[in-house]
């Protein structure tokens, strides 16, 4: 029952002393949109002068043409999703970096998944190794003839020798996030699906909350082409800790629309399940991306899956040189389908283009665009923000 949005109610019913006015500047945002919903529908287009530019315009136009959303279907309660842990503070997809997530006060922790050469699930974003671990050292024969190193050509047993460290660009070796956790030496291991949800399974069970498991499967289309088939492995795994109906602390999520529809009908799961919306670009998979984006889109997703999540820009951006952010129809018209919207991913070092501070996106997208929940590498600010 988490997670499923109210009937629709404003936030002006809710009145600027009710829960969603938190501080002087979200009382002031709300008094704008209560006393002055032309400003608030004059803030919301995206031609003129202070249009976005470039991917982000791109972004931002498909499913957009109509006016501002108005009052969408209000969360009960927003949530924090900790995208790849506490990866903010500590190394994406290790336990510390999930354990720091969960005494965060995350409400899900997000997992990608990969298979090994033994068909293990491990938790990795990347279907390569060299951008988090010192495969290049452990296994300098191991590489493929594009010069990268594959989990899956790799046993479990094999990916433990390995030490995980954050991110890096293998090409310059310098640290993605110049501000995020600089130490090397700990013995951070790459670590199972299994191993994942046990560590879930027991800090629930001492410390009485209820966090639940946001799992992607990740490339299922090149994982099959490998001979492999991760949505059975991941959904078998977690059933195995169950997590087997919409009523279990689970979502599953997958950029490959034909996977997640797969998912749905010929596996024939119960656990909900969420279709991530990327830029057709990235080529994340065959999936048309601008068309799920549209009425249509979003009704056949409807079909299969219980929410969507966009980039954020797909929900919303700033211009440039300042201003009031834009808001497209994406999550009206996701709500309109009974969709859920789980945007990724608040960072408080990579703001969506010329948004000003943190606390603009927080606000952005729960009071004004009221997207259901939110993927956040910095689980602890995302908590604050929302008062708990
Ligand atoms: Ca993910």
């Amino acid at each position: 029952m988490l997670a499923q949005p109210l009937p629709p109610r404003s936030a002006c019913e809710r009145g600027p002393a009710g829960r969603a006015a938190r501080g002087l500047a979200a009382r002031a945002a709300l008094w704008l949109l209560c006393a002055a919903p032309s400003l608030g529908a004059a803030g919301t287009g995206v031609s003129g002068p202070n249009a976005p530019t470039g991917a982000v315009a791109a972004a931002a136009t498909a499913g957009e043409a109509r006016a501002a959303p108005a009052a969408p279907a209000a969360p009960a309660r927003p949530l924090v999703i900790a995208h790849r842990g506490a990866s903010g503070y500590l190394p994406e997809h290790t336990l510390v970096a999930k354990a720091y997530a969960y005494a965060a006060g995350a409400d899900y922790l997000e997992q990608d998944v990969v298979l090994t050469r033994d068909d293990v699930p491990v938790v990795l974003h990347d279907l390569t190794l060299e951008g988090v671990t010192d495969v290049e050292t452990v296994y300098p024969e191991r590489r493929r003839a594009d010069g990268r190193w594959y989990a899956i050509d790799f046993t479990h047993a094999e990916l433990q020798r390995l030490a995980v460290h954050e991110r890096v660009d293998p090409a310059s070796g310098q640290p993605s996030w110049a501000a995020r956790f600089h130490e090397r030496g700990l013995p951070l291991r790459i670590h199972s699906l299994a191993d994942e949800l046990t560590l879930v399974r027991g800090l629930n069970a001492a410390t009485g909350r209820d966090v639940g498991v946001y799992t992607e499967v990740k490339s299922p289309a090149w994982h099959r082409a490998q001979g492999k088939d991760p949505s059975v492995v991941v959904l078998r795994t977690l059933a195995e800790f169950g997590y087997r109906n919409r009523a279990d602390r689970a979502y599953v999520q997958c950029f490959d629309f034909d996977e997640l529809r797969r998912m749905r009908t010929d596996l024939a799961t119960d656990l909900r399940l969420v279709q991530l919306i990327g830029e057709n670009a990235w080529a994340e998979s065959a999936t048309d991306y601008e068309r799920l984006r549209t009425v249509e889109g979003l009704r056949e997703v409807a079909r299969y899956a219980d929410g969507i999540g966009p980039w954020i820009p797909h929900v919303v951006t700033w211009p440039e040189g300042g201003g009031a952010p834009s808001y497209t129809a994406l999550v009206r018209d996701a709500h309109a389908v009974g969709l859920v919207v789980h945007p990724y991913t608040f960072r408080i070092d990579q703001l969506p283009p010329n948004a000003p501070d943190p606390e603009a996106v927080h606000r952005a997208l729960f009071e004004i665009a009221r997207v259901d929940g939110v993927f956040t590498d910095f689980p602890d600010r995302t908590q604050r923000w929302l008062g708990r």
